[in-house]
């Protein structure tokens, strides 16, 4: 039993392909996770790095409190069972189970009753003196998966374990392993491309694209609230159909318009939380809407379709069609035309119909046609608002304010604004009051949504503020994006800074040994680094890494200003938020902001940030070592 923690993984190959990128994550002890995602998308070498089958480029892998980056395969007490069983032909399924822990010397009795209990958990028993030859598939991965029981580890990899066996064999495995699990209360790491496997079997699933993970969540999570386009199509079979549209708003409903002119209508309050800059037509959104969430209407309403096929599975039949009357308004770029209906056994519909398709309107997702990212988070990043000047104010929700000097400098000759507000920059105070019109609990936290006109302001709350009553706030002026005619003329701060500088060693005498120290040179000045990141810097770069830039990134709010022996900066101006006021410090050409007290005038200063607050990033494939 063990929980796991992957902690900023990353695997370059040796011909410097990247085919792990910043994986990251907590397993829980008795978890069952599953990895999933095409072929080539890094599962297998994830997996590989924590049996300690490949080498960790950068990052901390533990398996409970240990690290364990550097240790032997045979020392971390796991166990790997592989989709080609690697069983020994000449030796018997008895002799298979016994030989790791033959050759870990245990006495031969121990080693009996290890096999054998792990025999009768798997059924079977009664092939202990066959080889496995003599066995079918599904019986010699359970020899491969006793083989891995006898040695009672404290985490069960499994990579494509069932790829080999045919559909019907597939599926009664996976209620074994699942059983399995249950039985043996250990953590289980799973890796499939299959998303039935996936979503039947893990506790939570990875989704992982071209070596980056995509989402990490519940089964259910990931069919009913996929973060993008890809994750909404890889769950659920047939797959998610997707559509280019545009949205218009219309009073309390929004017109969904389809690339042939089809048009359907939705209530507002179901797509209030895409962001107001969508709902104005012109532009391009996605729309995704499962097989199971289509029926078809008696009446001559919602989206026409022709039918091209139809499959009849029995309990179910897929449609297959297209919708539009004409097919020419589309091009092959064009995301949907086509479309599957999953729908249930006796539905009279025929190959050439013309047909009325209705869309549940609770199951419908909308996705950036950019970025292909959910429009529809269950906390929005944000709610965009427009402003405008009023003489020296700024008038906004019906209140005017003062204008800080950090958005005035901006806003110079300008009048009408928008101001992009994440839901955690509403704080409680006195410069604006709405009414609350609801508060959702969604993930632990409180979500309101306060009327401002015929829209909504996402504001994240505490539990006194309920729905129905008013809710008085101030805004945190420098976590807001800043807008001109649509685009950005203030970025919001964050909490991170970062500087380049070099890596250096030092090898002192200390207690006549020799003992390296390694520091972080920044513009001359020597920070000395946690002495395990200076080895792993120079395990993962070798002895070039005396000789590059690294970037140092670390919490604004990690910054001492010391009388001597400091970084020097110049302090070049100075941002004035409101909330909150920064000086800009120059560092010899870098740039970085700090934190300062209202009546702050130096002109000059001198810093430090301890060295274990420091992160390192390697420049040139943007990967963090440490
Ligand atoms: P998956 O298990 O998701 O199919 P892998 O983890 O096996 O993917 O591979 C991820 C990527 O790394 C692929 O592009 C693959 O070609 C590449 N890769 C795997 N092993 C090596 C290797 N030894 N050297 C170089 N590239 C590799």
């Amino acid at each position: 039993m063990a929980s796991l923690k992957l902690s900023h993984i990353y695997k370059v190959y040796d011909n410097g392909h990247k085919a792990v990128n910043d994986f990251n994550i907590d397993i829980q002890d008795k978890e069952f996770i599953v990895f999933v995602g095409p072929s080539g998308c890094g599962k297998s070498t994830t997996l590989r790095m924590v049996a300690g089958l490949e080498t960790i480029t950068a990052g901390d892998l533990f398996i409970g409190d240990t690290l364990v980056n550097e240790l032997e395969p045979k020392d971390r007490d796991i166990a790997m069972v592989f989709q080609n069983y690697a069983l020994y032909p000449h030796m018997t399924v008895y002799e298979n189970m016994a030989f790791g822990l033959r050759n870990r010397k245990m006495p031969e009795e121990e080693i009996r009753q290890k096999v054998l209990e792990a025999a009768k958990i798997l059924d079977i028993e009664m092939y202990l003196d066959r080889k496995p030859k003599a066995m079918s598939g599904g019986q010699r991965q359970r020899v491969a998966l006793g083989r891995a029981l006898v040695r009672n580890p404290k985490v069960f990899l499994l990579d494509e374990p069932l790829s080999n066996l045919d559909a019907k064999l597939r599926a009664a495995m996976r209620t074994e392993i699942t059983k399995l699990h249950k039985k043996l209360a250990t953590t289980f790491i799973y890796v499939t491309h299959d998303q039935v496997e996936a979503m039947t079997m893990g506790t939570r699933i990875v989704v992982m694209k071209l070596g980056y993970v995509q989402q990490i969540d519940t089964p259910m999570n990931l069919y009913n609230k996929p973060y993008n386009k890809f994750v909404a199509g890889f769950i659920g079979s047939p797959q998610m159909n997707f559509f280019d549209v545009t949205l218009n708003r219309k009073g309390d409903l929004v017109e969904v318009e389809f690339k042939d002119g089809s048009k359907i209508n939705l209530p507002y309050e179901r797509v209030c939380k895409i962001h107001d800059s969508y709902l104005h037509g012109g532009v391009k959104v996605i729309l995704g809407i499962r097989p199971e969430h289509i029926s078809i209407s008696e009446k001559a309403t919602g989206l026409k379709c022709q039918v091209n096929t139809v499959e009849h599975l029995g309990n179910e039949c897929i449609v297959y069609g297209e919708i539009g009357q004409s097919s020419e308004e589309f091009t092959m770029k064009d995301e949907g035309k086509n479309i599957i209906v999953k729908t249930i056994e006796g539905t009279p519909v025929n190959a050439g119909d013309t047909i009325n398709l209705l869309l549940n309107e609770e199951k419908i997702h909308f996705f950036d046609s950019e970025t292909e990212i959910t429009l529809m988070s269950p906390i929005p990043a944000f709610s965009l608002f427009e402003a405008k000047k009023a003489g020296e104010k700024m008038d906004i929700f019906g209140s005017k304010v003062d204008i800080p000097d950090a958005l005035n400098r901006v806003l110079e000759g300008v009048n009408n604004f928008a101001l992009e507000i994440p839901p955690h920059a509403i704080v409680p105070g006195k410069d604006f009051t709405l009414s609350v019109k609801e508060v959702q609990e969604i993930e632990g936290k409180r979500l309101a949504l306060l009327t401002v006109g015929d829209r909504y302001l996402f504001a994240l709350v505490d539990d006194k503020v309920k729905a129905g009553s008013k809710y008085s706030f101030n805004l945190l002026n420098d976590q807001i994006r800043v807008l001109v005619e649509g685009k950005s003329v203030l970025e919001p701060i964050g909490d991170h800074e970062a500087l380049l500088g070099t890596f250096a060693k030092r090898e002192l005498k200390e207690h006549g040994e020799r003992v390296l120290h390694f520091d972080y040179v920044i513009d001359g000045v020597a920070i000395e680094g946690p002495q395990a990141n200076g080895y792993k810097i120079n395990s993962v770069e070798g002895n070039a890494c005396y000789k590059k830039q690294y970037r140092y990134g670390f919490l604004r709010s990690n910054i001492e200003v010391v009388e001597e022996g400091g970084i020097h900066a110049n302090v070049v101006d100075t941002l004035d938020y409101g909330n909150v006021k920064f000086a800009v410090l120059d560092v010899n050409g870098q740039r970085i902001l700090y934190e300062v007290a209202k009546d702050f005038d130096q002109k000059e200063l001198q810093f430090l940030v301890k060295g274990e607050n420091i992160e390192v990033y390697q420049i040139e494939i943007d990967m963090r070592i440490c």
